[in-house]
């Protein structure tokens, strides 16, 4: 029987995914706001980790605020088998019945948090762009909806945990402090355990960027308006002279001009750059609902009345092709002299 109804324990769980480590720092994103939540319900912080050899991400969690960290290690946990995480979690949750669990929205995250909510017969926001706590003590989950036209906030106020997906670069992860003491508590395999019906044979990361779109102080963003995969490139050339990193719309990434890595909107990464150049791009608030954070944009676009060069510090009406060309040239010229 799984755990759906109101229970005394106040524990905010995140689930450890430390997959691709330096670069998803989602669950100690994670983990710093259930810090900062935690003092409002009473509640202690933790983390939830399985895999094969994870001490040093028991450790890590605990430097970034988890003052327990629940853990089953084993060889059988490599390769991040599905079925079986979650089966682990259900159990966990059963005997301990935190009050909350964080996941964050990763591609694991995304397969993970819905089939373990219906386990344990609970809601689940997902994509949740922020959280907070009502005066009840009630989590509430701020997500987009209706196709991300609009942003709902949600309780869970019957069943138990409460449970939402974050975006990774939603929150600001604390410093690592190597002083932070924390309680392990590790928990043997079960006997019992699903047969896995996918098997990862082997992994290949994909290519890495110089540094995580998230984090970038330049974002070259390119959208429809580039017209083809050729031409979507020359903005790779303008973003290694400005040292920042490529995003991109949904239909740019569902025509394979770039990786899915450099989607920008609701469905792909939030990012807060100093500056943000917009090429070719609407504006439709799926996109721009995770650009707001950007300090200063530029947008070049063939229609004025485009919402993106509404929410624009300077608007280029002109051909964002032949923009891009002059900035390239432009700034070629000033690093040669
Ligand atoms: C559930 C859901 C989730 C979604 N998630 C995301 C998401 O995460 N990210 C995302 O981006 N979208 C997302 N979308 C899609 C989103 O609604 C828009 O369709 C998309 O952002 C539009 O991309 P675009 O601006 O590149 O294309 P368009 O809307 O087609 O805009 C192209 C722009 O380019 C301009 N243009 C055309 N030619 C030129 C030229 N030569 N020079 C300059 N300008 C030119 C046009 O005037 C136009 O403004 C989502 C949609 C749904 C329903």
């Amino acid at each position: 029987m799984s755990n759906n109804s109101k229970k005394s324990a106040r524990d905010i769980w995140v689930f450890g995914d430390y997959r691709n480590y330096f670069q998803n720092r989602v669950t100690l994103q994670l983990l710093a706001r259930a810090v900062d939540l935690a003092p409002k319900i009473d509640a202690r912080v933790c983390a939830v980790v399985f895999g094969n050899d994870v001490d040093e991400y028991i450790r890590e969690y605990i430097a970034h605020g988890a003052q327990k960290v629940y853990v089953v290690d084993h060889p059988s946990l490599d390769n991040y088998p599905i079925e079986t995480f979650v089966k682990l979690m259900e159990i966990l949750v059963d005997k301990y019945s935190p009050e909350i669990v964080l996941i964050g929205a990763t591609s694991f995250g995304r397969e993970f948090a819905p089939r373990l909510a219906k386990r344990l017969r609970t809601g689940l926001s997902a994509d949740c762009i922020n959280l907070e706590i009502d005066d009840d003590g009630l989590m509430v989950q701020t997500a987009p909806s209706f196709g991300g036209n609009l942003l709902a906030k949600i309780v869970t106020p019957e069943t138990r945990p409460q449970m939402a997906t974050v975006r990774p670069g939603t929150f600001q992860e604390i410093p690592h402090d190597d002083n932070k003491k924390g309680e392990v508590i590790k928990t043997d395999l079960p006997d019992s355990l699903p047969v896995e019906r996918v098997k990862v044979i082997s992994s290949v990361r994909s290519q890495e960027r110089s540094q995580k779109i998230e984090d970038a102080r330049v974002v070259v963003c390119g959208g429809r308006g580039m017209g083809s995969k050729k031409k979507f490139k020359k903005l790779f050339e303008l973003a290694s002279i400005l040292n920042g990193e490529v995003g991109a719309t949904r239909p740019v990434v569902y025509s394979n001009w770039v990786d899915h890595d450099a989607l920008v909107g609701q469905a792909g990464k939030h990012v807060k750059p100093q500056v943000l150049f917009s090429f070719g791009i609407s504006g439709a608030i799926q996109h721009t609902a995770a650009i707001n954070d950007a300090e200063f944009i530029v947008s070049v676009n063939k229609n004025p009345n485009a919402m993106m060069m509404k929410l624009a510090d300077v608007a280029i009406v002109a051909d964002a092709n032949q923009v891009c060309a002059a900035l390239i040239k432009e700034l070629k010229k000033r690093i040669r002299n």
